[in-house]
């Protein structure tokens, strides 16, 4: 049988790249999507479309969906994992952090979500998995935005799984605590930067490909079974 289409943002690393792999291991043709085009291309798997975009960008999001809709048909899956994390106390903070998390964490979420949602509802089927963090569920100091951003995922995925749930179509929320990426390593705050660094040293991170299997494993149970939400942490992490 033919394997649904499965879209991943922010698939150029950590994650976004992990769940690529085990999504074409299992033989579905993907739609990768992320701005670093040359790691989109390193992964070299098969049946897989490498599109460079920012997700901030609408019309590019749903440029490259239509485009590899045409090649493979609907969207069966449309993981939104591309997500940035800058750290700082709020007072501190750049107008361009905080409006980069904004714009890329929640309003790059709905530009993908808008792309495919009503294809899934004409379909009665089709399953969305946001991925948020364990920070949309706690407040963490020096986290304000990125806090609020996925505290506004958790609400945005809630409301959306209530009102696509007489379609059949399932909204499923997954919140890792500390996993072994280089999500934190593009903040402006480098003192932060090295208090995040110590704190992770002593905890046993989690591994992308660990997230990767709750991803796919949400995804492959029957479509009549929506895991709606999963917080998913390391045993170390106290907080
Ligand atoms: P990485 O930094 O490894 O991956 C982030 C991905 O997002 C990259 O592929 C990046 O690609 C992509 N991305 C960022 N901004 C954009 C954009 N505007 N348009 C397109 N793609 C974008 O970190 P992780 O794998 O850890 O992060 C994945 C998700 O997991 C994020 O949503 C993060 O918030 C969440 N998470 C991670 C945790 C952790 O401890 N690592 C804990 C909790 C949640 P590129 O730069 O090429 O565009």
């Amino acid at each position: 049988m033919r394997k649904e289409l499965v879209v991943i943002t922010g698939a150029s690393s950590g994650i976004g790249a992990a769940t690529a792999r085990l999504f074409s291991s299992l033989g579905h043709p993907l739609l990768l999507l992320a701005r670093r085009i040359e790691k989109l291309n390193a992964l070299a798997l098969p049946n897989a479309i490498c599109a460079q975009v920012d997700i901030k960008d609408a019309s590019a999001v749903e440029k490259a969906i239509t485009g590899a809709v045409e090649k493979y048909g609907p969207v069966g899956c449309l993981v939104n994992n591309a997500g940035e994390m800058f750290l700082d106390f709020f007072g501190n903070q750049s107008n361009k952090e905080w409006e980069g998390m904004i714009q890329t964490n929640i309003l790059g979420t709905f530009n993908t979500v808008h792309a495919v949602v009503n294809s899934m509802k004409d379909q009665k089927t089709g399953t969305i998995i946001n991925i948020s963090s364990i920070a949309g569920h706690k407040s963490i100091n020096t986290a304000s935005v990125y806090c609020a951003t996925k505290h506004a995922i958790n609400a945005f995925s809630e409301t959306l799984r209530a009102e696509l749930a007489e379609h059949n179509v399932r909204v499923i929320t997954i919140s890792p605590g500390g996993v072994k990426t280089d999500l934190h390593t593009h903040m402006e705050n480098k003192e932060i930067m090295q208090g995040y660094a110590e704190w992770i040293k002593n905890i046993q991170l989690l591994s992308p490909d660990e997230l990767a299997d709750m991803i796919v494993y949400s995804y492959k149970l029957p479509q009549h079974i929506c895991l709606r939400q999963i917080i998913i942490a390391p045993t170390t992490q106290a907080v």
